[in-house]
């Protein structure tokens, strides 16, 4: 591959700090990254003002920078993009791909959360959410992917998914339509995230296809799914279940504890080097098959 062709990213919801479970995330995504002489992009995925913590963002890059992630170019932040969303659902109506839909949330909970395509025979009205209405042909929408961690992957969208919703019913966009839209205007080739979002792939290689990208551009995204990290109690790192943040001053054990989590096998002295040291000695080291595949792994004892 032609490592100037290489862009990742890491996309953050400022919904908090991060903890180790984001820390985790961010370092996959920029060692792999860096080991491919490919770009590192950060987004700020701040398009869900409800959940969001004032100041979070703020946080969120000073702890990138204290760990050494430094990223290439301008911050993109979710929240100036609106006109592009916009565009790209004006498109999507334009093609016939979408309608609204007025089903309250428990009709949609009695589907077993699947839409079953009641209010395709609507326009795109304004105060209702959009849903994207998924090809009749059935073998359309069967997506599959090769992850570099998780190995292969497939889905029915019909099936297991259902025509879903791209504007909310709050008018706000939804992350699906957001975050596709973000990563074929970077350039994207490289998504390294939390495996919490494999399932969302299919829908966002779905929608690529349905916004106009090719099937050499589609083929040209991978994609690599990290285990999630899990505390004591078995429940994902969130800032809902009290997660702590990353403690300052302790980034290179943070570093450190990452890099074994995800099976690097860091040597023990390399704990009390800086930031910088520990990144060079990952990014020359870098291995992403030794990562784990299983869906999820105990966080280390500090976190
Ligand atoms: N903003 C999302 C989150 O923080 C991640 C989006 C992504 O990596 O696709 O969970
Ligand atoms: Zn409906």
């Amino acid at each position: 591959m032609n490592p100037s062709a290489y862009i990742g990213r890491f996309a953050p919801s400022p919904t908090g700090p991060l903890h180790f479970g984001s820390l985790v995330c961010a370092l996959a995504s920029f060692v792999d990254a860096r080991h491919h002489q490919g770009k590192w992009l950060v987004r700020i995925e701040d398009i869900d003002p409800p959940r969001e913590i004032p100041g979070a963002t703020t946080i969120i890059l000073k702890q990138l920078e204290s760990h050494g992630l430094h990223w290439d170019g301008e911050l993109l932040y979710q929240s100036q993009r609106s006109e592009a969303y916009k565009a790209a659902l004006a498109q999507l109506n334009r093609d016939g791909l979408s309608y609204s839909c007025d089903c309250n949330r428990q009709r949609v909970s009695e589907l077993g959360g699947i839409y079953d395509g009641h209010c395709r025979q609507r326009q795109v009205g304004s105060e209702s959410a959009i849903r994207l209405e998924l090809s009749k042909d059935g073998a359309n929408s069967i997506t599959a992917f090769d992850d570099l961690i998780m190995g292969h992957y497939r889905q029915n969208l019909c099936r297991e998914v259902g025509d879903f919703v791209i504007r909310r019913r709050d008018q706000l966009f939804s992350y699906q339509l957001a975050v596709t839209v973000d990563d074929q205007f970077q350039n994207i080739s490289h998504i390294i995230r939390g495996a919490d979002l494999l399932d969302s792939t299919p829908r966002q290689l779905y929608l690529q296809r349905c916004l106009g990208a090719s099937s050499e551009q589609i083929t040209a995204m991978h994609y690599g799914h990290l285990p999630l990290a899990i505390n004591s109690g078995g429940q994902k790192l969130s800032k809902q279940n009290h997660a702590p943040a990353l403690a300052p001053g302790e980034e290179s054990n943070n570093l450190w504890l990452a890099l074994q989590w995800l099976q690097q096998a860091p040597p023990a002295e390399l704990r009390n080097e800086n930031s910088t040291t520990i990144l060079n000695w990952a990014i020359a080291n870098w291995s992403i098959d030794q990562i784990p595949s299983s869906a999820e792994i105990p966080a280390p004892d500090t976190a």
